[in-house]
């Protein structure tokens, strides 16, 4: 054990009120201490961010990670064992773009059956704030949230329900209001003018809180990311700033009339002009675009899964089997949006075909110049599904040109498993490194404390199934 490491393990052992610390042998941390209940995960092969440990043993008390070491590691005494050669081990997943936490009695259990421990909630509002809160105190099983802002929009919007700002005044009064009701970041949207963009992303630097979302159709992606944007979602934006044609479409959009009766007409008008814009690329710009997203440290969160959808016809997705899940509302939902978006005639589809063949090639290529990509589905917008999605995203990450293992980065967040850190786990029948489809071949899932085997996730599933069968007030809130 190195100095540091010592020093940083005992200073986690302190803050636990360990009871001792056991000779290290070849673990990287061995300790014992003060806890209620220590699990260890023998002979399994660990595949995190940083590592690949064949035939390890993970120690995990309560809710961290104890230790990681060899298969023969001495264990505290009372450890339940649980002998699994042959599978693997990865950190618990995240989805960075998710929608639809308050249907918690189905979202939070699809996540949770599907490895993923950790979820960003992109349309926040106080009973979310509320939930967060009860499943940390632990009155709620699920994963751990992290709760947007109501979504912020204007002058005008083209999103039903978001929070009109009409003024840069009204865009910091908005942040803070954000700060004060408990949101961990503000979300932005597709119509924010530049001034207004500027001042929310002052604000924000003087609360002390991040901003992410949309890439504003008024504002250009690396001035956007330049103003402090954390995150850019869909990647929208993105072929407008990488197109030889980028001034002559900007134009085109600032002179698109806006009929608030009809924001609808707009954005899709606005994403065929972005269509155009992909079908212009230029690598050189691209290359520009990464350097100042990577400088800025502003991530993108493609969302591919989400926008294949967009992309095909209304009725390749619709006889999923994974739709028992989702309450009949979702499902009436998703049916009438994708009418209003997919493409109908054998052109339209062509051509979103290639624009989305394009995107993909856009994932990769920022990703190839040192671009954060993260993992998000937008689930909730249509054919998405909680937890599921996320192996679908994984799929088309690497599809799209990542190696299964920076697929696995994004997908956890680069997440670690070494001692200190939290004990959320994936226990997979297959390598994830060598085939992406792995993720799918989930043996457990170890979050706070628990151990979810095949019996209790497909107990999971079954009650989720029921939950999606019970009457639901109406949808306060769906997608965007
Ligand atoms: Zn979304």
């Amino acid at each position: 054990m190195t100095d540091t490491t010592r020093r940083e393990v005992l200073g986690w052992l302190a803050g636990l009120g360990a009871a001792a610390v056991l000779a290290p042998g070849r673990a990287s941390a061995a300790v014992a201490v003060d806890v209620t209940s220590v699990t260890a995960l023998r002979g399994v092969t660990l595949v995190d961010s940083a590592r690949v440990v064949p035939n390890a043993t993970i120690v995990l008390a309560d809710n961290k990670v104890l230790a990681v070491g060899s298969r023969d590691l001495p264990l505290p005494r009372g450890s339940t064992v649980l002998d699994l050669p042959g599978k693997f081990v990865i950190p618990g997943l995240w989805d960075m773009h998710v929608h639809g936490a308050y249907l918690d009695r189905i979202t939070l259990s699809l996540c949770l059956v599907n490895g993923v421990t950790g979820i960003r909630e992109m349309w926040g509002f106080p009973p979310i704030y509320e939930l967060r809160a009860r499943i940390e105190r632990g009155e709620v099983f699920g994963p751990r949230l992290v709760v947007g802002s109501t979504i912020i929009d204007g002058p005008h919007s083209t999103l039903p329900g978001a929070q009109i700002v009409a003024t840069p005044d009204e865009g910091r009064q908005a942040v803070r209001d954000a700060k004060t009701q408990g949101a961990d970041f503000v979300k932005v949207y597709s119509y924010l003018d530049r001034p207004t963009l500027t001042a929310i992303a002052d604000e924000c630097a003087r609360q002390d809180i991040t901003f992410a979302g949309h890439c504003s159709n008024h504002v250009a992606l690396g001035d956007a990311s330049s103003l402090g944007q954390r995150t850019f979602e869909h990647m929208y934006g993105l072929p407008l700033a990488t197109s030889t044609r980028e001034t002559e479409l900007r134009q085109a959009i600032a002179d698109l009339p806006l009929d608030p009766a009809n924001s609808f007409a707009w954005f899709k008008q606005v994403l065929e002009f972005e269509r155009a814009a992909a079908l212009s690329h230029s690598r050189s710009k691209a290359v520009r675009v990464a350097n100042v997203l990577r400088r800025n440290g502003s991530a993108l969160c493609p969302t591919m899964v989400a926008m294949r959808v967009y992309a095909s016809p209304a009725d390749r997705y619709a006889n999923d089997p994974r739709l028992r899940y989702m309450p009949a509302f979702y499902r009436d939902f998703w049916r009438d949006n994708l009418n209003n978006w997919a493409p109908v005639t054998p052109q339209e589809i062509r051509q979103q075909a290639e624009f989305f063949r394009r995107r993909m090639d856009q994932v990769a290529e920022m990703h190839s110049h040192g671009v954060e990509v993260l993992l998000g589905t937008d689930a909730g917008n249509p054919y998405v599904f909680s937890g599921f999605s996320v192996h679908d995203e994984l799929e088309l990450l690497v599809e799209a040109g990542l190696s299964p293992k920076a697929a696995l980065q994004a997908g956890t967040r680069n997440g670690t498993l070494q001692p200190g850190a939290d004990a959320n786990l994936v226990v997979l029948d297959g390598n994830p490194v060598k085939d992406i489809c792995n993720t799918q071949r989930i043996h457990a899932v170890l979050t706070r404390g628990r151990v979810l085997g095949p019996a209790e996730r497909q107990q999971m599933l079954a009650d989720v199934e029921k939950a999606a069968q019970e009457p639901f007030p109406p949808a306060v809130r769906t997608c965007c």
